[in-house]
């Protein structure tokens, strides 16, 4: 089997992918022992997405793939956006993230939003692509505790349920990052 390094540290994350790519060697920043913070400094999902991966490449000379994601809400003028992780500070805390978008939300009747996902793909030489997105709508409060982020305050359109309140398996049927995996899979196997 193949073995991709995943530019992530986040534990649940790491595990919704590795269950995308059960054909593969997944191995995470842990896992080779990475413990530095990777720079995300660019404006885009696409060109975090290339720091991430460039940078690893560079120091591990294997096979990288990163994801940056976020949530974009269309009454905010797409934020969180690229500052998904840190929208409430640096501690990158999901419940005080959250508590600031429902109340940047408050009042807000247009509560459309989407997850996005883009995985940058390099092996050295090239450098590949792969985007997925989910609508949905934000709740007006937290609900369920499974997944991470976000998820107790989005509702995926079809569904009554935010995707904290989803198993995993529901959560990935659909997911930003499953439909971007699924495109990078493919890729993957006309190789
Ligand atoms: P990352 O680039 O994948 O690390 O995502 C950045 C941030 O976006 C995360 O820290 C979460 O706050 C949010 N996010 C990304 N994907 C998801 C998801 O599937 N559910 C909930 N929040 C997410």
């Amino acid at each position: 089997m193949t073995t991709l390094l995943l530019a992530s540290n986040n534990s649940k994350k790491i595990g919704e992918i590795k269950k995308l790519l059960p054909n593969y060697i997944v191995k995470s920043l842990a896992e080779i022992g990475c413990t530095e913070d990777i720079p995300e400094t660019a404006s885009t999902f696409k060109g975090n997405a290339l720091l991430k991966a460039q940078y690893l490449v560079k120091k591990y000379n294997l096979p990288c793939f990163s994801d940056d994601s976020g949530l974009v809400v269309e009454a905010l003028n797409g934020e969180p956006g690229i500052y998904s992780a840190r929208y409430a500070g640096a501690a990158k805390d999901d419940d005080l993230n959250m508590d600031k978008l429902l109340k940047n939300l408050d009042g807000i009747e247009n509560r459309k939003a989407y997850f996005t996902t883009v995985i940058c793909f390099q092996d050295g030489t090239e450098i590949h692509y792969f985007e997925g997105q989910i609508h949905g709508t934000i709740g007006h409060q937290k609900r369920g505790n499974q997944g991470f982020g976000y998820d107790p305050i989005f509702i995926p359109n079809g569904s009554q349920k935010t995707f904290a309140e989803l198993s995993d398996q529901e959560k990935n049927a659909n997911s930003h990052r499953s439909k971007a995996v699924a495109k990078f899979v493919e890729f993957l196997n006309q190789q």
